[in-house]
């Protein structure tokens, strides 16, 4: 199993999975990376993933459908361009020889879904769109901070070593609020200056490894004492309410330069 980041738009990755002559592809907000991925590759495209209904996350299905006759996967709650064998949580969707398991992650968007699965010989996949970044998470556009805490909770829960593949290049930006929330996280440094290595050199910071989203991540961490502390400075009452933690540093992070 070979994962792949094609790099679109101005921060977008369309996550490629392949084994042998057969792909897979995440979140095509645009087909013509993707065809040329396969034109290059000589791959077949077996199968369309969707995580939420953004366009820069569907944009493409429509044209890959058309010259591809790939299948499509999308969240039931949600309409998105091109008709797709609805999904939702506890659902599997098998694709490429793979189990993947869905998981309902609103937050980001009222039916946003995850799909994780378990290649064998390899590090667990998680395909989670925008609702977990590397260092954040996504904004909420159409979920509550409570539906939220319960999607990044649901992912943390998954084995330390999963891939997390997310659908934005966010990382150091993220990583920049997340020093202002912990300035004392030495991980968060290390992981910073690794982060700006990498894209100093133009390669992805993703897939980030979710054991260290769990040390770093101020958004998986609303629990942790030097982020309960952070949101109180901000006027969180209550700083035992994960809830509010969580709505305190998301709405910081949005106002956040
Ligand atoms: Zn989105
Ligand atoms: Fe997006």
């Amino acid at each position: 199993m070979t994962l792949t980041p094609l790099p679109a738009f101005q921060d977008n990755y369309f996550w490629v999975l392949h084994d042998g002559p057969r792909a897979l592809v995440v979140d095509p907000g645009d087909a013509q990376p993707v065809l040329d991925f396969l034109a290059r590759t000589g791959l077949r495209l077996d199968a369309i993933l969707v995580t939420h209904h953004h366009a820069d996350h569907t944009g493409g299905v429509a044209a890959l459908v058309a010259a591809t006759g790939a299948p499509v996967w999308g969240p039931a709650a949600e309409s998105i361009p091109q008709p797709a064998t609805g999904v939702g949580g506890g659902d599997t969707v098998g694709v490429l020889g793979l189990s993947f398991r869905v998981i309902d992650v609103p937050g980001h968007t009222a039916g946003h879904i995850a799909y994780y699965a378990e290649p064998a010989g390899q590090a667990p996949l998680l395909f989670c769109g925008d609702t977990l970044f590397s260092g954040g998470c996504g904004r909420l556009f159409e979920g509550t901070p409570a539906q939220m805490l319960a999607s990044l909770d649901a992912l943390a829960a998954l084995p330390a070593t999963t891939r997390v593949c997310c659908a934005h290049e966010y990382t150091l930006s993220n990583l920049r609020f997340a020093r202002a929330v912990e300035p004392a996280n030495a991980d968060l440094a290390a992981y910073e200056r690794d982060c700006q290595a990498l894209r100093a050199r133009g390669e992805p910071t993703l897939p980030a490894q979710l054991g260290r989203e769990l040390r770093i991540n101020p958004f998986l961490r609303v629990r942790e004492p030097a982020v309960r502390r952070a949101a109180q400075d901000r006027g969180v009452a209550d700083p035992q309410d994960a809830v509010a933690v969580l709505a305190a540093i998301r709405g910081w992070k949005n106002e956040f330069r």
